[in-house]
């Protein structure tokens, strides 16, 4: 009699990559495939305007999320916003995001207090003071911890403020390094975890510096108040997608 176990190894084997999952390309021109829709609400999390239909990634960001949403609920925080991933089958925005297209990145919100409260993006800096507002406190400091501590994550976005606070009060935490300083991330953070190693085809961005990134590199961010660090106008990014990619977007719009 054949191991049942042994058959499950060899089905598994056989299916295309497609049905597995894999991203394709650049996370900032590229698509995916596989992809899986984050179920709209579960333990700890929320998808906010599913009606854009970008709540699509690969399995490993599905699953990241949903581990996510459950420590933030077992932490007492309450339940976690999901904006942006990905569309079904990735590849670029009309507008807003140049990344987010091998679903790969996803995009939460720093909302304004406990439950009952609207599920809105809140802007957690005072941009005339530069400094930080009354909204941003201990239930945001939490999730993105959090989020940072998994190790399936290459870097998370976050306001320059927003990772001179972390830095502050986590000190030396081996995962501050993941957070980057860049601006725009105000209201929401942005996670982007690794290719996951069986996707062949993914590419990787360059690995983080070594060290939490709490030094000289966020002073010149703080500094730069002009926002000269930061990326000009935002026109249609239309970037030249990998030729599979080409092919499984030729008969979508971007949206
Ligand atoms: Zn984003």
């Amino acid at each position: 009699m054949v191991n049942p176990v042994f058959m499950l190894v060899v089905l598994a084997a056989a299916l295309p990559l497609a049905a597995r999952g894999e991203a394709v390309g650049g996370y900032a021109a590229g698509c995916q495939t596989g992809a899986q829709a984050l179920p709209l609400s579960g333990p700890g999390y929320r998808v906010v305007r599913p009606e854009r239909r970008r709540h699509y990634g690969q399995p490993e960001l599905v699953d990241y999320l949903q581990h996510l949403g459950q420590r933030a609920r077992q932490a007492g925080l309450p339940p976690m916003l999901v904006a942006d991933m990905a569309r079904r089958h990735g590849g670029p925005f009309a507008h807003g995001h140049r990344s987010h297209q091998t679903g790969l990145d996803a995009d939460i919100w720093l909302r304004p207090g406990r439950d009952g409260t609207p599920d809105e993006e809140l802007d957690m800096v005072d941009h005339r003071l530069y400094i930080l507002n009354r909204h941003f406190g201990d239930d945001q400091r939490q999730l993105i911890a959090l989020a940072a501590q998994d190790e399936r994550v290459s870097r998370i976005f976050v306001h320059p403020l927003i990772k001179q606070a972390m830095c502050r009060t986590y000190g030396h935490a081996p995962w501050l390094g993941r957070l980057r300083p860049w601006f725009g991330h105000s209201g929401h953070f942005h996670v982007r975890l690794h290719c996951p190693p069986e996707h062949a085809r993914c590419e990787p961005q360059q690995a983080v510096a070594p060290g939490t990134g709490c030094g000289r590199e966020l002073a010149s961010w703080i500094n730069d108040k002009s926002g000269a660090l930061a990326p000009g106008p935002r026109t249609p990014w239309r970037p030249l997608l990998p030729a599979a990619c080409r092919a499984l977007l030729n008969h979508e719009e971007p949206d």
